[in-house]
């Protein structure tokens, strides 16, 4: 089968011509000789979603993750992580245990935990009532209760080092966020072995010319990948535009998207908490952020708009993601997995595909 477009973003390069797929993987690139329109990039991966479509992931059954994935695979996202944040115990283990293998839509690569051992002083919009500090036994229950695949921790907590250590040993991926850390302490979990940054500047010590802070030490190093909101909210363009200038090839758009994404205006909940999407921002009661309602092919537009060239802004919401948590997803190369997007001319889907199957056509 060919896709019938005019070119393909393969790695970080346009290549001219047609795109063949057999038996669900690319089999072809730059095949030349026909007359089609419109961009294949490989489909999106989004590493931190809290729900989509009316549906929030803390209590989501089956029919919910079926819905919510419909909703997602017309944003372009072909692939991500149902995110919990800080709950109590019992609601992480029962939300664990209601993620299914396979649902409509994007594939779900597994849950990324945000919390609980998160800083007291970092918490945004998360429950300071169900934080903890780290606590082996439990990481060891949350991590039987469902297929874990990315842990958001504050490294400078006592104990968290070895955290670290056992998420790496069980090949579950690590990502500091709502931290206080240091330069030095962020250090030291990178050098342990934490692969990323959540929502880069967001819910962090801020960054300062003689104390730069965990943004700063994340920025100054190249193996580390940072994630950005690029909702026009949780950062300001210029601070975006410093972002890729420092870090180009290692900055990974998340969404952070709640419920209300995809829905418009309106009360929505992110876990326990109650939301209000309003103009485009979700808030919750104490006015702090709560998530938003970007979408992942916003994301990609807002940072080519910043003068990003798309293959970048596509390999920022692709290739990078994927691999943070090592998942053979977001490429769009000979033998990889046919999922696909299909960008028209002003940068909207025409057509999404998740292992060579067409689920979304204009
Ligand atoms: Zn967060």
């Amino acid at each position: 089968m060919r896709l019938n477009v005019e070119a393909a973003v393969v790695g970080r390069e346009l290549v001219l011509g047609d795109v063949e797929v057999v038996d669900g993987r690319i089999a072809r690139v730059g095949v030349r000789g026909s007359n089609g329109r419109g961009v294949a990039a490989p489909g999106f991966v989004d590493l931190q979603v809290n729900g989509f479509g009316g549906v929030d992931f803390a209590g989501a059954d089956a029919a919910a993750y079926d819905r919510a994935g419909d909703a997602l695979l017309e944003t372009g996202v072909t692939a991500y992580l149902p995110t919990l944040i800080t709950a109590p115990e019992d609601a992480l283990v029962s939300a664990l245990a209601a993620l299914p293998e396979r649902a409509r839509g994007p594939r779900i690569l597994g849950a990324h935990v945000e919390g609980p051992f998160l800083a007291s002083t970092r918490m945004g919009t998360h429950s300071l009532a169900w934080r903890a500090d780290p606590d082996v036994a439990l990481l060891e229950r949350l991590l039987a209760a469902g297929r874990v695949r990315l842990v958001t921790l504050a490294p400078e907590l006592p104990g968290a080092l070895e955290l670290i250590d056992v998420l790496r040993a069980r090949g579950v991926a690590v990502s500091c966020g709502h931290t206080d850390a240091t330069a030095e302490e962020a250090e030291a979990a990178f050098d342990r072995g934490a692969q990323a940054v959540t929502h880069l500047f967001n819910a962090m010590r801020p960054f300062r010319h003689r104390d730069p802070g965990i943004a700063g030490a994340a920025l100054a190093r190249d193996d580390v990948v940072v994630q950005m909101i690029l909702d026009g909210h949780h950062v300001a363009p210029e601070t975006a535009l410093i972002v890729w200038r420092a870090a180009a090839g290692r900055v990974a758009l998340v969404t952070d998207a709640i419920a209300g994404a995809g829905q418009g205006d309106g009360r929505y909940t992110l876990g326990s908490v109650s939301v209000e999407v309003r103009d485009g921002r979700a808030r919750n009661d104490d006015e702090v952020l709560a998530g938003s309602v970007l979408t992942m092919l916003d994301a990609v537009r807002n940072l080519h708009a910043l003068g990003v060239p798309l293959v970048d802004a596509v390999d920022a919401a692709s290739a990078v993601p994927a691999r943070v948590i090592g998942a053979d997803v977001g490429r769009l190369a000979v033998g990889s997995r046919a999922d696909v997007v299909v960008l028209d001319d002003n940068l909207a889907i025409a057509r999404v595909l998740v292992g060579g199957e067409a689920l979304v056509a204009a």
